[in-house]
């Protein structure tokens, strides 16, 4: 079985990655776990594509095998597809989930429901030492809410209701949001791709 490295830290991520990749003979490691030194890859990038492509490729070049990253966030059409790539720190260095949600309201006060429409993002890339890649996008259309509802889920969870559903994603279990998500959608594509 080859072994591809995951840029990221985040196992949740790491282990969902997996169950797709493991069905195509490769075996997911984290970035640690590969030995793969301390230093944080700056996303600065203006594109989920350019950030985890450049996330990716950068861990491609340190060790040598095919790697594996993700870029996901938020895009609301009345901000003209803002926080975008600023998801994590919209609300400013000291960001946190609350601090990103309160500033998301106040963007969208008095905006009637119809125009407070969003989607989730998720880029997933991988890069091969040949300089190949595969890139698979997935997105979750919804809603954002005029208040925070629900205790699962991380992030903007509370406040975003996908097309078809009356509830929020931190209203719905994990399973109910994997079933649906940007992520789970964007890996179902580098499924496809790897059968391909
Ligand atoms: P990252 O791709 O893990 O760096 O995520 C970027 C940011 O986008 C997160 O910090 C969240 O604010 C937001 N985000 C991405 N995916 C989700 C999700 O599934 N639910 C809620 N927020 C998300």
């Amino acid at each position: 079985m080859s072994t591809i490295i995951a840029a990221s830290r985040n196992e949740h991520k790491i282990r969902e990655i997996g169950e797709i990749t493991s069905k195509f003979g490769l075996k997911i490691i984290s970035r640690d776990d590969a030995g793969v030194p301390e230093t944080e890859i700056e996303e600065d990038g203006t594109t989920f594509e350019e950030n985890s492509f450049k996330k990716a490729n950068e861990i491609m070049k340190m060790t040598g095998e095919i790697s594996i990253a993700d870029d996901s966030g938020l895009e609301v059409e009345y901000l003209h597809g803002a926080p975008g790539v600023y998801s994590a720190r919209f609300a400013g260095d000291d960001a946190n989930d609350r601090k990103n949600n309160e500033k998301l309201l106040s963007l969208l006060e008095d905006i009637p429901y119809k125009e407070r429409k969003a989607k989730f993002v998720s880029v997933i890339t991988m890069v091969y030492p040949d300089g190949k890649k595969l890139v698979a996008r997935g997105e979750c259309h919804g809603h954002i809410l005029t208040e925070p509802i629900g205790d699962n889920g991380f992030g903007y969870d509370p406040l975003f209701v996908p097309d078809g559903y009356q509830r929020t994603f931190a209203q719905l279990s994990a399973e109910e949001k994997n079933k649906i998500s940007h992520r789970s959608k964007a890996l179902e594509k580098l499924a496809e791709m790897l059968e391909g």
